[in-house]
C-alpha cells in the first residue's frame, strides 16, 4: 500500500507515492522510506521536512499486498528502497507460520543499501525456512538488473521444472517488467508473479 505525497515545488506541485513500510499492527502511526535520487526534486522537498512538520497526503491506495501466504514456495525479489512493500508482507507471511520455503533475494548498490537487514535477518534466524541472500552490484541501474536477471534465471527458470512457486518482485524501472516477463515466460502462471514497478 502507498500513500500520495503532495509536494509543493516553486514551480508545481508533484504528487509522488510511497510505500508504506510498516505493517497494519503498528498502529496508527506509520513508516515511509525514501531514496535520495540524482536529479530528484520531489524527493529532495521530502529530505527538507523536519520533525514536527506537516504533509498532505491521500491514501492509502494500491493493491501489492499479500494477506494470506499461498500453500507453495514463495519467493520476492526487491531492490534498494523497493524493500519497503516486501517488509510488512514478510511479517504477515511468518505470523501464519508457512510450510512451504520462502525465500528472498534483495539487491542493491552498496551493502548500506540493504536496507532493515538486521531485521530480515532475525526473520532468517527465528524460521528456517526462510533463505535470505543479497546481490551487491555498483555498476549501475543495468548492472544491477542483469544480475538479479541472471540469478532469477538460474536458480528458478533452468535449473528445476517446479513452475508452483508465487513471486513478488518491487523495483525501479522497466528491469522488474523484464523479470516479470521472464517468470511468466517459462511457464509461471500469470497470477502467480505480482510486482510493482516504480
Ligand atoms: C507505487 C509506488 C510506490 C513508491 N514508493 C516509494 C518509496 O517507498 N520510497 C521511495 O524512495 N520511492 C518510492 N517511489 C518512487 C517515488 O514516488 C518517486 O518517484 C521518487 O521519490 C522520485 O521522485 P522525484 O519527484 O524526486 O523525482 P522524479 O523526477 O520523479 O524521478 C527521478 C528518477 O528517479 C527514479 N526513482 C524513483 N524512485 C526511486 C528510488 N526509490 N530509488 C532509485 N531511483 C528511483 C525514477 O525512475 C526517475 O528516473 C514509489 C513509486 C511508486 C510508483
Amino acid at each position: 500500500m502507498f500513500i500520495s505525497i503532495s509536494i509543493p515545488l516553486a514551480d508545481e506541485t508533484r504528487v509522488r507515492p510511497y510505500t508504506i513500510a510498516s505493517s497494519p499492527e503498528d498502529g496508527d502511526l506509520f513508516e515511509i522510506v525514501f531514496n535520495r535520487v540524482p536529479g530528484g526534486a520531489g524527493v529532495a522537498w521530502l529530505f527538507e521536512r523536519k520533525a514536527g512538520d506537516e504533509i498532505n497526503f491521500t491514501g492509502p491506495f494500491g493493491a501489492f499486498t499479500l494477506e494470506r501466504a499461498p500453500e507453495r514456495e514463495l519467493v520476492f525479489i526487491a531492490e534498494g528502497t523497493a524493500i519497503a512493500p516486501i517488509r510488512p508482507m514478510l511479517r504477515r507471511v511468518f505470523e501464519q507460520k508457512p510450510g512451504h520455503p520462502v525465500r528472498l533475494l534483495y539487491a542493491a548498490d552498496r551493502v548500506e543499501h540493504l536496507l532493515f537487514r538486521g531485521e530480515i535477518e532475525g526473520h532468517a534466524i527465528a524460521h528456517p525456512q526462510f533463505q535470505f541472500e543479497t546481490i551487491i552490484a555498483d555498476g549501475g541501474q543495468e548492472a544491477l538488473y542483469a544480475r538479479i536477471m541472471a540469478e532469477v534465471e538460474r536458480r528458478w527458470v533452468v535449473t528445476d521444472n517446479d513452475r508452483m512457486r508465487h513471486f513478488y518482485v518491487c523495483g525501479i524501472g522497466a528491469g522488474v517488467l523484464r523479470i516479470r516477463d521472464l517468470l511468466r515466460g517459462a511457464g509461471y502462471e500469470r497470477r502467480a508473479v505480482r510486482y510493482e514497478q516504480w
